[in-house]
């Protein structure tokens, strides 16, 4: 159904998407001014980014339209390219390790530290009344307050903090505002149960207990170049770890597909990039979030684990139609089926970058794009693109200049 998908024009795809049970014109709307005037504050228009597919992938035994929103060239072929690699290996296996947010309480040079995490740690039934009275709702929808921990710090100059964690099931949600209104709840009781200031209350955005895995293993004969392919892509990611000017660039090529679909979705990027990078510094080192190695029997195994508090609920996704479209798109059932999926397209979009950089070099690819895009800078009209392109393609150097030479033949403006 999704064969050359990409050769297809917009109508078509659409068409097939329809047919795939995959496609709602209605939600195919811009956003309305008076959905935005109310999203943000000072709101003047809405700032457009192109949405694309990524068909291919295979998850569990599923098979995902990938949805993704980006304004880079490349992302969503290289996606959908490893998706198919991935297909013709059997697919990925992707599970949820756990799916908690965690808050934070914390109070700055507290007189009696060890009384208070005492109590905090004897009162935990009451501490949770106080929390899931100031916001019933996520108990009647099955989560609340699992598991509260303290943390006491001594600074070399003396001030100290004792930090009060709320570690919550905001079941389908993300749940800052929940979470935030719960810390709230808890900061009070503990600063007047104590006759002490909180310094602040608010959610943590290093979510290590909202983690998901997702995993492949590759035949190395399913792959070009499949002598030294398995060896390559090792050495890859075995630089990533120990370098972190190459782990910076090997993450940044995991977020490119990530982000799309956060951003398609309708969730917080912001929260998912500072999610991913400290959890990539954990260790006190920056590493990478995926891991190739080597099975005894030459298959390649690649695998990606990462925090990713996303929510299939809540937010600006009710009310945004083409977040409503993206969920069409890819059918994701709830909030962990999405976490699953944007770990899939990251390990993806990491293949594809290690596969081509220790191969062919990305720049092939990227300058065929490249040149599109600087012939649409100098004008180029959609009827003679190609055949700009193609000469474009051809010339050195390949820049802006020559692109407007090449558009002023073709659009007789010479
Ligand atoms: P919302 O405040 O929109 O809360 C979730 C909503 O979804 C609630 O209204 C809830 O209903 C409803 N809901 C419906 N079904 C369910 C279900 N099954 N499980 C859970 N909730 C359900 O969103 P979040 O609390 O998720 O907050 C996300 C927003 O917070 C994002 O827009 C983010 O940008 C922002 N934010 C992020 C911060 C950060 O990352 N540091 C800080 C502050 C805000 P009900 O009302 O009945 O509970």
């Amino acid at each position: 159904m999704y064969t050359k998908f990409y050769k297809k024009d917009i109508a078509a795809r659409k068409a097939v998407l329809a047919q795939d049970h995959r496609y709602d014109e209605s939600l195919d709307t811009p956003l309305p001014e008076s959905v935005y005037d109310n999203m943000i504050e000072n709101a003047i228009t809405a700032y457009e980014l192109p949405m694309g597919v990524a068909p291919g992938f295979l998850i569990n035994g599923k098979d995902v339209v990938m949805a993704m929103v980006t304004e880079e060239p490349s992302v969503i072929a290289a996606a959908s390219n490893a998706a198919k690699i991935f297909q013709r290996n059997g697919g990925i296996t992707s599970h949820v390790e756990s799916r908690f947010m965690r808050g934070q309480i914390a109070f700055a040079n507290p007189k009696n530290p060890q009384e208070m995490m005492e109590f905090v740690e004897n009162n935990f039934s009451e501490l949770q009344h106080i929390a899931h009275t100031a916001y019933p709702s996520i108990v009647k929808r099955g989560g609340g307050l699992h598991k509260i921990e303290t943390k006491y710090v001594m600074n070399p100059d003396k001030t100290h903090f004792l930090i009060v964690y709320l570690i919550v099931d905001t079941q389908e949600a993300m749940g800052a505002n929940m979470m935030n209104t719960m810390l709230e709840a808890v900061k009070s009781y503990l600063a007047e149960t104590f006759a002490t200031e909180a310094l602040m209350g608010i959610l943590s955005n290093l979510t290590t207990e909202s983690v998901v895995h997702a995993s492949v293993r590759l035949n190395p004969d399913t792959l070009k170049h499949s002598d030294l392919i398995a060896s390559r892509i090792k050495q890859a990611s075995d630089l990533a770890m120990v370098d972190p000017y190459r782990a910076a660039t090997h993450n940044k090529g995991i977020m490119n597909g990530i982000d799309a679909v956060v951003l398609a979705s309708g969730n917080d990027w912001r929260a998912i990039e500072a999610a991913v990078h400290s959890y990539a510094s954990l260790s006190g080192t920056y590493q990478p979030l995926t891991k190739w190695s080597i099975a005894d029997n030459g298959d390649i195994l690649g695998s990606i684990t990462l925090p990713m508090p996303i929510g299939a609920v809540g937010g600006s996704m009710g009310i945004h139609p083409k977040a409503q479209l993206a969920r069409k798109i890819m059918k994701f059932e709830n909030a962990q089926d999405l976490m699953m999926m944007i770990a899939s397209v990251g390990l993806a979009q990491n293949f594809a970058a290690i596969y081509a950089l220790t191969t062919d070099g990305i720049q092939k690819g990227h300058m065929a794009l490249h040149a599109r895009s600087l012939a649409l800078q100098a004008g180029a009209l959609a009827e003679h693109l190609d055949a700009i392109v193609t000469e474009l393609t051809q010339t050195q150097p390949m820049n802006l200049e020559a692109a407007h030479k090449i558009v002023s033949k073709y659009e007789g403006r010479e």
